[in-house]
């Protein structure tokens, strides 16, 4: 798709950020970028229109910016998937491991239905771990994951893997 090289070349690389040795991709450019914000959302909403999702969950922070305008177009609900003690209502929560020591993400009690068929949204794969968290929080409650969407994939991290069986696209992989 033309539209793909546009969005690839709108992602800024900082080198050595947040510390030394780490390559981040800053999506802040693409914001920045009408044209490659707006095709980067069609083309999520292109692959997810006709495929009965019925919640959008996005993981904070980056995934506040790119699910909730996926969830408008395709008609779905949209679901905070949040850093721990955000969240007023009652939560369930997972745990899972960074580089060094763990991090959570919450989820309220009853914004997702076993019934619910779920896309979940985040900027950027790398470990998975991320993203997987994500998932199990959905399944708990029964709900079936159709897909992770990220912008971007770091694929030498290998974080598809994590996932098992549940498919991930991704509309750019950086290396
Ligand atoms: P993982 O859990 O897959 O190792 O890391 C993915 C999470 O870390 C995502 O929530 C993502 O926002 C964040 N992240 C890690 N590296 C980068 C990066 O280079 N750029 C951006 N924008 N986010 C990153």
């Amino acid at each position: 798709d033309a539209r793909l090289a546009g969005i690839a070349s709108s992602i800024r690389v900082i080198p050595d950020f947040p510390k030394p040795g780490i390559m981040f991709q800053d999506i802040t450019t693409l914001l920045l970028d009408p044209k490659a914000f707006r095709d980067t959302i069609d083309l999520f909403v292109e692959r997810y229109k006709d495929q009965g999702i019925t919640v959008v969950a996005g993981v904070e922070a980056r995934g506040f910016i790119f699910g909730p305008p996926i969830a408008l177009a395709i008609g779905a609900k949209f679901v905070p998937l949040r850093k721990p003690k955000k969240l007023p209502g009652e939560v369930i929560s997972e745990e899972y491991s960074l580089e060094y020591g763990t991090d959570k993400i919450e989820m309220h009690v009853g914004a997702v239905q076993a019934n619910d068929r779920a896309l979940v949204v985040d900027d950027l794969i790398a470990t998975g771990g991320t993203l997987c968290a994500a998932v199990k929080l959905i399944e708990r409650v029964g709900a079936k994951v159709v897909e992770c969407a990220c912008v971007i994939e770091l694929p030498e991290l290998k974080g598809r893997d994590k996932l098992g069986d549940r498919p991930v696209f991704v509309l750019v992989e950086a290396d």
